[in-house]
């Protein structure tokens, strides 16, 4: 868009004058569009403005133009049988809009329901669907992780946007899409177009989320813009100049504080466990894991990104300057600002080709630990699990790949152990939440205090209760087997692929089978699948039967006649998931196990045997799942091995 054109979409807005206070916006707006009607006509460009009050008297779509009058949408609701009419009674009692807002956002604050046998709730989608229907238009849901917000505000200012309840939310080669609340009020439509030389693709979006979203877009955008200004924006050409502005005064401007809060507050919103901020050629990329799965947030500059990059680093204690080695850092914040949860997240860096790569773990204590129940533990696992880890002594495993969930098992285990009693210590690496009630180490190969070092230093000070952050080696690996024989209860991970693996893992390292015998106490194997979003799924008729015998072997049950489908909604990002819950394979050690543990089975001969002792295994526990409607047979399928591999 070239200046003068700008200016030309700026103009009528620039006449009003805006009340930044919320009570006041609406009549300013409506001010704001009178004014501006008032100028249309005497140069003879737009239709006159439309008397709201009058409007309602005729039900006939065609009728309305203008700003959608709150006894229309009254009107026509009770004409479609979606409103009684006591209920419309209640509504136009009090009032006109011009005192509370835009008539979608005041019926969905009043929660009627239709008054057929669904009863459905008239909240603030479902009327912005039934307006988009009488008006014609597609209905959007307003994602604001997948708007470039550097783009869309280009095409008009904030005034303009704010004058006429509208905001682009897309913008192509040859189309703008537009979000507005008011279907009725086209008189921009031309405008735009003849500026922005491009289609107006009009969609009807909610007017709360076009309200916050119209501040926010443009706040957020002014701010990169100013961050760009400040000489951010610099090419990568020059790496010591960019050294030099990559110090405190850049990572300090105030435009870059306010994204860097904005991305994390953003995160915690979405319940993302990660963002990663990924510089390349030409663009700075921030992601976020929600889910387990990647979503792309925003791309900024790669100047921006360094200054976003710089800044989260000083608020990690890290060496800002240093930008070719790895470095670690932690922050602590609040969720949602002052007074909100505390949230610890762990950062790390990387040097990548375009430069320097962050990834934020978010550690949420409230989603860190967790009941047995969130777990995926079953009542019988909870109950089995409960007994195991209030034994006086022994090892304990979890076993599972990297984001299996194990650090959440644990950490929600010794949780639970530690009391005013119970002396809690662990050895760790990384310290991925740091808990008043344990005692935590951190390990550091720099001065080497290993894990097997730091469980020998542990073993002085009289623990009752010890956590071994993993078992990689053979040192270790005994020194867990000799705290356990001591009289101490050991935790500690393994990467292995289930239960009995782990058995094998064990003598791998080199302990004698007798010593696994004697305190191996029980193994817990983890996978994480999705589960399915409540709002949304959908039933659909079971699977065939081999392919659910496949699923429970060793077991055998029949296939459930009904299972549910993930669909999509705005609930859950139109994924068909929401959250994540654990497929549970729990070994316990028995007699039987231990005779063939000592005289060297198979693993297959192991695993038999536990089942026959009731293990279920992964896919068992994963099929349980199924069939309670909690997740899907893929997602089975995805995360769990088979029983006999
Ligand atoms: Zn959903």
């Amino acid at each position: 868009m070239n200046q003068r054109a700008r200016a030309e979409a700026t103009a009528p807005a620039q006449q009003t004058t805006h009340d930044p206070s919320e009570s006041q916006k609406e009549r300013t707006e409506h001010a704001a569009h009178s004014q501006r009607a008032a100028h249309r006509s005497h140069s003879g460009q737009a239709k006159p403005p439309a008397k709201p009050a009058q409007a309602a008297a005729q039900p006939v779509q065609a009728a309305v133009t203008g700003r959608l009058p709150l006894v229309y949408v009254v009107r026509q609701l009770v004409v479609d049988h979606w409103l009684s009419k006591s209920d419309a009674d209640r509504v136009l009692a009090i009032g006109d809009r011009e005192r509370y807002g835009h008539p979608i956002a005041v019926l969905a604050e009043m929660n009627f329901r239709t008054p057929d046998a669904h009863r459905r709730l008239l909240d603030l989608e479902t009327l912005t669907q039934w307006l988009a229907e009488k008006a014609g238009l597609p209905y959007q849901h307003i994602d604001p992780l997948r708007v470039d917000f550097t783009r869309v505000v280009d095409v008009m200012s904030s005034a303009y946007a704010t004058g006429y309840s509208i905001l682009p939310i897309a913008v192509t080669p040859a189309e703008v899409v537009v979000a507005t609340c008011e279907p009725f009020l086209e008189e921009w439509v031309r405008e735009i177009e003849q500026i922005s030389k491009k289609t107006v693709k009009r969609v009807v979006a909610n007017p709360v989320d076009i309200a916050r979203y119209t501040t926010e877009f443009y706040k957020l955008a002014q701010q990169v813009k100013g961050a760009s200004k400040t000489g951010a924006a610099n090419p990568l050409s020059n790496f010591e100049q960019l050294v030099e502005l990559g110090s405190k005064v850049e990572a300090n401007d105030a435009h870059v504080i306010h994204i860097v809060d904005w991305i994390l507050q953003y995160a915690f919103d979405q319940r993302a466990s990660d963002i990663h901020m990924e510089p390349k050629r030409d663009q700075g990329v921030v992601r976020f894991r929600i889910d387990g799965v990647l979503h792309q947030v925003y791309q900024v500059p790669p100047g921006v990104m360094h200054a976003m990059t710089s800044r989260i680093k000083l608020l990690g204690r890290m060496d800002v300057v240093e930008r070719r080695r790895p470095q670690d850092g932690r922050i602590k914040t609040r969720a949602g600002g002052a007074g909100g949860r505390e949230v610890e997240i762990r950062l790390s860096t990387l040097p990548t080709a375009f430069g320097e790569k962050l990834v934020m773990r978010i550690f949420d204590p409230e989603v860190v630990v967790r009941s047995y129940a969130e777990l995926g533990f079953s009542d019988g696992e909870a109950k089995i699990w409960s007994e195991l880890i209030r034994r006086p002594s022994g090892i304990v495993l979890v076993t599972g790949p990297t984001g299996s969930g194990k650090t959440t098992t644990l950490y929600s285990t010794l949780k639970q152990l530690a009391t005013d009693e119970v002396n809690v210590s662990t050895v760790e690496d990384p310290i991925e939440m740091v808990d008043g009630t344990l005692n935590q180490m951190q390990v550091q190969p720099g001065i080497e205090l290993g894990f097997a070092d730091g469980l020998r230093a542990l073993m002085r000070q009289d623990p009752d209760v010890i956590m071994v952050g993993e078992v990689r080696d053979r040192e270790t690996a005994e020194m867990a087997v000799q705290a356990a024989l001591t009289g101490h209860l050991v935790f500690s991970t393994l990467h292995t692929n289930d239960a009995a693996s782990s058995v094998a893992r064990l003598v791998e390292l080199g302990v004698p089978r007798y010593l696994v015998n004697a305190t191996l106490i029980g193994v817990l194997a983890q996978r994480l699948v999705r589960t399915l979003c409540p709002s949304c799924k959908a039933e659909q008729s079971g699977p065939d039967e081999t392919m659910w015998r496949d699923l429970v072997a060793p077991w055998r049950s029949p296939p459930p006649h009904t299972v549910y489908a993930p669909v999509g909604c705005l609930e859950c990002r139109r994924t068909g998931y929401l959250g994540r819950t654990g497929l549970i394979e729990l070994l316990v050690m028995s007699d039987a196990i231990r005779v063939l543990i000592g005289r060297g089975c198979e693993l297959q001969e192991l695993r038999e045997q536990a089942a026959r002792e009731g293990l279920r295994s992964l896919r068992v526990s994963g099929a349980e799942k199924v069939v309670l409607g909690v997740t899907t047979i893929d997602e089975v399928l995805r995360a769990a091995p088979p029983f006999a591999d």
